[in-house]
């Protein structure tokens, strides 16, 4: 038998790195296989929220820098009805933080070790049929093996439609997110404005001293934005945004993000968990990815460390019921806010205005709400 782990994490992005640094220090033996050889620069930020800050805080990753999101303003183009969430009212001092995943990515990955976290390693083969679970991956030119009580895809979701048992549904918004700086003449104040559009949602998230745009539109009318020159997109922006903030008066480096709801199922197997977006990869709208993919990652370390068995089925049956309500809901809230949102119909625009400022005028409603955000739905603390 090749060499044996206690868990082997398949990709070394913020999930999986964060679950190996919640390991760190156990005596365990844990390894990740990344399949990058430099540090990410992926262009797009993100909102954390309080809950995931605390966390990342608590395994001993301090991201820096964030820009504190105080208040949050949720409204709708073309209708009436608007709320606003606010750290006060849930008793927090921020719901959330928003950072580049680039530096979230650096503040978890570079507490691993090399011997930890083995970069330039691409896993090709997953086998779960055997005594162990056991990968085989590419390295410098070679091809090894590794044998593991527990295998954890933390891949973004790119290996799991080739495991057996495993299904990947997939849905397609026949949207994509714009993404990039945007500097405003009214500054910031720490607020966050996700707007509701026809054509999706519209996110501005406070960011240093501009704010960072989500911008979602059809794959054919966000090609023709990205494609505009940078006084015809601040055009163009301003006439979809409105006048809240004053003028739009300065933009950086645009990129393009196709958007899909991905979810497999089971997201637990023999051997196998699945955390962040390899068990699930949703729709940025409201932010919810990666602090899901957190949450994923504290269950199971505590699962991993609390189990007398790692990988048996007893253990993975206890991630399962742990994390079924918390992932099911983020997976249904993000998708039915996209298919209410972006219908049409009179009464139902009527509906959402009627919704959202029924929201605004229930104190108790918005404080679930924002805990939920921060925290998770119906979930043990992962503090
Ligand atoms: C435009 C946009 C905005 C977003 N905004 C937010 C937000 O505000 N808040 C939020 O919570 N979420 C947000 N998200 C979602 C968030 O980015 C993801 O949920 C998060 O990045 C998932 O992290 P992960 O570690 O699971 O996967 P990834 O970030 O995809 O990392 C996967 C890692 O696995 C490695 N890998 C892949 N294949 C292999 C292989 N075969 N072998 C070894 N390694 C491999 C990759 O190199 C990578 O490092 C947003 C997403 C988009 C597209």
């Amino acid at each position: 038998m090749s060499e044996v782990v206690d868990v082997l994490v398949i990709g070394g992005g913020p999930v999986g790195a964060a679950l190996a640094l919640s390991l760190k220090g156990e005596a365990l033996s844990v390894t990740v296989l990344e399949a990058r050889t430099s540090p990410s620069n992926d262009p797009r930020v993100l909102a954390l929220s309080h809950g995931s800050r605390l966390y990342l805080e608590k395994i001993g990753a301090d991201i820096d820098p964030a820009t504190p999101i105080t208040k949050i303003h949720v409204s709708q183009k073309g209708g009436f009805g608007r709320t606003i969430l606010t750290a006060e009212e849930s008793g927090v001092p921020a719901l959330g933080y928003v950072a580049r995943y680039a530096d979230v990515h650096r503040a978890i990955a570079s507490r691993l070790d090399s011997q930890t976290c083995i970069s330039g390693a691409v896993a090709a083969e997953i086998d779960l049929d055997g005594e162990y679970g056991t990968v085989d991956f590419d390295h410098e030119g070679t091809r090894r093996r590794i044998a593991a009580r527990l295998i954890v895809m933390a891949d973004g979701g790119k290996l799991v439609g080739h495991v057996k048992g495993i299904t990947q549904h997939v849905r397609e918004y026949g949207q994509w997110a714009i993404t990039g700086q945007v500097k405003t003449e009214k500054p910031h104040c720490n607020t966050a404005y996700e707007r509701f559009t026809p054509d999706g949602p519209l996110a501005l998230l406070p960011s240093g001293d501009g704010f960072s745009l989500v911008w979602t539109a059809s794959p054919e009318e966000a090609k023709a934005i990205l494609s505009l020159e940078r006084g015809a997109f601040l055009e163009k922006l301003q006439n979809h945004f409105g006048e809240r903030l004053g003028q739009f008066v300065d933009c950086g480096t645009l990129s393009g993000f196709p958007l899909v709801l991905r979810y497999s199922t089971p997201f637990v197997s023999s051997h196998l968990a699945l955390v962040g977006n390899a068990a699930q990869t949703l729709h940025p709208v409201s932010g919810q990815g990666l602090n899901l993919g957190l949450r994923d990652a504290a269950m199971l370390s505590r699962e991993i460390l609390e189990s007398d068995s790692i990988g048996s089925e007893k253990m993975l049956s206890n991630y399962r019921k742990a994390r079924e309500i918390d992932r099911g809901s983020g997976i249904r809230f993000t998708d039915s806010l996209i298919r209410l949102f972006s219908n049409e119909i009179p009464p139902l625009r009527a509906g959402r205005g009627i919704g959202l400022a029924a929201l605004d005028c229930l104190p108790p409603a918005r404080k679930w709400f924002s805990r939920s955000m921060m925290f998770g739905f119906k979930t043990r603390s992962i503090l």
